[in-house]
C-alpha cells in the first residue's frame, strides 16, 4: 500500500473529518517521518531507521504560518482549525512551547474564529512544558491506542519504554482538559492476530477512560492506505457500540468510521 509524507512545513487546508477545515502544520522533516512511534496504521508509512533530529525551525514556521492564514482571510475562507500534525510527533520538537505561544498570537491577530488542535502520541507530556503548551491549545488530542502495553507494542511500535500505566497517569494530570483518540483496527502484522475491539481490550480500555475522565473521547478506524498491509476496517456499527459505552461513562464520544 501507498502511504506519503507531507512535503511542506504548511500544509492543506484539508477537509477533515474530525476537524472541519484544518490547516496543517508540520514541526518534522518534509522528506522523513520523525517520530518515537511507529505505528502500523501510521499514513506517513514506516519510520527510516538512523534518521537524525531535525525540526522545522521555529521563525520558518511563524512566517509561513502567518502568510497562509492572512491569504485564506483575505480569499474569505479561514480555516475552522489549525492542526499540529504531520510527519512524526510534534511535541518532540524542542521549542514546541514556543511554537504554539507563537501559534495563538497569529491566530488571535488573523483568524481568530480558528481553533488549534494538536495531535500528539502522549510520549512527551511527562514533560511540564509540554504539557503546559497543550493546555493553552483549544484541542490538545492524545493518543491512548489500548490498556495493554503489549497491544501497544504491537500497533503503536514505540521506541523505549512506553508504558500505559504511566501514561495514564500523565493524562490524568491534565485534569480533564484533553481529548483522548482511539485507533480502533484488527487484522494481522508479522504473522501476529492484532485485534484491540475484543471485549477484553475494549472492556480495559474504558476502565481507563472511566478514571482519565476526558472532556471528549475520539474514536476512528482506517481511512486511507496503512503500511501494514493485513488490516482491516471495523465497521461503524462496532464504533458506535463503543462510543455509546464511552457516552455512558459521561464522556462524549466522537465517532469517525
Ligand atoms: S504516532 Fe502518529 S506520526 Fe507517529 S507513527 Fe503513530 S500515527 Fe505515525
Amino acid at each position: 500500500m501507498s502511504t506519503s509524507l507531507f512535503d511542506q512545513v504548511i500544509f492543506g487546508p484539508v477537509h477533515s473529518r474530525r476537524l472541519g477545515l484544518s490547516l496543517g502544520v508540520n514541526l518534522l522533516p518534509v522528506d522523513n517521518k520523525l517520530c518515537n512511534f511507529n505505528c502500523i496504521y501510521c499514513e506517513c508509512g514506516w519510520g527510516a531507521k538512523g534518521v537524525r533530529p531535525r525540526f522545522n525551525p521555529r521563525d520558518e514556521v511563524r512566517r509561513l504560518l502567518g502568510a497562509k492564514l492572512r491569504e485564506m482571510v483575505a480569499e474569505g475562507t479561514p480555516p475552522d482549525v489549525i492542526t499540529f500534525a504531520g510527519n512524526g510527533e510534534p511535541t518532540m520538537h524542542p521549542e514546541f512551547p514556543a511554537i504554539i505561544d507563537d501559534t495563538i498570537a497569529l491566530r488571535d491577530e488573523i483568524c481568530p474564529s480558528a481553533r488549534v488542535s494538536v495531535l500528539s502520541n502522549a510520549t512527551m507530556i511527562g514533560r511540564k512544558e509540554v504539557r503546559e503548551a497543550l493546555l493553552k491549545v483549544d484541542n490538545n488530542i492524545l493518543k491512548l491506542d489500548s490498556a495493554f502495553d503489549e497491544t501497544v507494542r504491537l500497533i503503536d511500535g514505540p521506541n523505549g519504554d512506553y508504558s500505559v500505566a504511566r501514561t495514564v497517569e500523565r493524562m490524568k494530570l491534565f485534569d480533564g482538559h484533553l481529548i483522548v483518540q482511539t485507533m480502533f483496527l484488527r487484522g494481522w502484522f508479522e504473522g501476529r492476530r492484532v485485534d484491540n475491539t475484543t471485549e477484553r481490550e475494549v472492556e480495559a480500555w474504558l476502565r481507563l477512560i472511566a478514571g482519565i475522565a476526558p472532556r471528549q473521547v475520539m474514536i476512528y478506524t482506517i481511512d486511507r492506505d496503512t503500511p501494514a498491509e493485513e488490516l482491516e476496517k471495523v465497521p461503524v456499527d462496532e464504533l458506535r457500540a463503543i462510543a455509546a459505552r464511552v457516552e455512558a461513562l459521561g464522556v462524549p464520544c466522537s465517532v469517525a468510521g
